[in-house]
């Protein structure tokens, strides 16, 4: 009975914190990386965003939304600390205090592109934020955004002096050597220079994929179908049928900026050409 009255105090005060209380915080090892989740959230999305989608498709999706969010990732190897992507920047550096970690000691920033909710945390107060960060970008992501004029352009003038543009490589090949253990991988398309980042320590492996899919629940079973945020549609899906071939014949888990709690998993091929994600806290880790 007094478990009864406390089960309902609880909901008619904080419905909204009856989330798992761990949500917002996940771990996995990657040979001598530790991979945390950094989440600015999670949200449901709108169908309203694809593209390409048939009705039959939008039927396997309840109330026409599926679960996502924005994350960035933070991955630690002895005294190295990288930061990949930086959410919005809300979220981000409560979560890296309450990791101890400053943002003066992140030694490494690894950009999958420059969209508002990638690049958010790298400004803050109109200073940088990341002060001692060697920020690494595609070039190819550099010379479009440089283009627009907008708040990436302010961004990269900003860091000029820390900043390693490379181009990415194919994933066929291995992709191109940045550091120690990590990869950068091309998946143009949701824009000119998004790349992905593949870690690599003692034999295993987690690509870090980017923006490589939004809507997991219509993108892995249909990777042809696009979003409107993609700059080119039908590049984007081709990146993403390389990529989702690449991580599941080289069995490579995948962690996603906009993949739901916790943000991290492994894809299955369930048929040719249609996959199904598998999240880490399933997987009995
Ligand atoms: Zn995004």
């Amino acid at each position: 009975m007094k478990h009864l009255f406390t089960m309902l105090l609880v909901l008619s005060i904080a419905p909204g914190l009856l989330a798992r209380e761990d949500d917002n915080t996940f771990t996995r090892a990657v040979g001598q990386w530790q991979v945390t989740l950094l989440t600015e959230g999670q949200h449901e999305g709108r169908a309203a965003i694809l593209v390409g989608a048939t009705r039959e498709m939008l039927a396997t999706i309840p109330n026409g939304t599926f679960p996502g969010a924005t994350n960035a990732f933070l991955a630690r190897s002895g005294d190295l600390i990288v930061l990949i992507d930086t959410g919005y920047g809300k979220r981000l550096f409560d979560h890296l205090q309450a990791l101890g970690v400053s943002p003066a000691e992140i030694d490494v920033v690894l950009l999958t592109h420059m969209h508002g909710d990638h690049i958010g945390g790298m400004i803050r107060d109109g200073e940088k934020a990341f002060p001692n960060a060697r920020v690494y970008l595609p070039r190819q992501e550099h010379d479009y955004w440089m283009q627009q004029h907008g708040n990436a352009a302010r961004m990269i003038e900003l860091y000029r002096e820390q900043l390693h543009l490379f181009l990415p490589g194919e994933a066929r090949d291995g992709g191109t050597p940045l550091l120690p253990g990590i990869r950068g991988i091309s998946a143009f398309g949701h824009t000119p220079g998004h790349c992905t980042y593949l870690l690599e320590s003692r034999g295993e492996r987690l690509l870090v994929w980017g923006d490589l899919a939004h809507a997991m629940a219509i993108q892995m079973p249909y990777p042809a179908v696009a979003v409107t945020y993609d700059v080119d549609p039908a590049r984007a899906v081709t990146s993403r049928e390389a990529i989702l071939s690449f991580v599941t014949r080289e069995k490579i888990p995948v962690a996603g900026m906009h993949v739901a709690y916790p943000g991290i998993g492994r894809v299955e091929e369930v048929s040719p050409g249609s996959y199904r994600f598998i999240p880490a806290t399933q997987q009995g880790e």
